[in-house]
């Protein structure tokens, strides 16, 4: 099972994360909040609701899977996390919240964020990706 794992793009494997957190004691039972449980959990498995994921599902190319903000990138983890235009205000919070946990990464990295090392940080991140995609879900509906 492991083997095809390796070759899922839809697995933490794929994201070079551990694939014992999804299975163990850690952000399963960890985040009490069932929305960004389901969330970190998408997030860890690269299925957060992306246009890059729809895309993967309706076989669009992936050049024209763009998110839909003005940078015109494609709508990967990391834009979601450290470039879209939705959810800048969320981002901010997320910022200042590692910073005031002392988890004070330079540069971090998506594996960073969605590695589960941390209960404090798995809860940052989890909220940040709620109001993200609530953000995004309005947004939706206004277009
Ligand atoms: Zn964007």
């Amino acid at each position: 099972m492991l083997e095809a794992a390796k070759h899922s793009t839809c697995s933490p494997i794929h994201l070079n994360l551990p694939l014992c957190r999804d299975f163990q004691k850690g952000y399963m039972t960890n985040l009490k909040k069932h929305e960004s449980c389901r969330l970190f959990m998408l997030a860890r498995f690269n299925m957060f609701p992306s246009v890059v994921v729809r895309g993967r599902y309706l076989a669009i190319p992936e050049s024209e899977r763009l998110c839909k903000c003005r940078k015109q990138e494609p709508d990967t983890l990391e834009h979601i996390f450290f470039s879209c235009d939705f959810g800048s205000y969320a981002r901010k919070q997320l910022f200042e919240a590692l910073k005031v946990n002392r988890q004070i990464f330079t540069q971090p990295t998506v594996q960073d964020l969605l590695a589960d090392s941390d209960d404090q940080i798995t809860l940052i991140v989890a909220e940040f990706l709620s109001a993200v995609h609530e953000e995004r879900m309005g947004h939706d509906k206004e277009t």
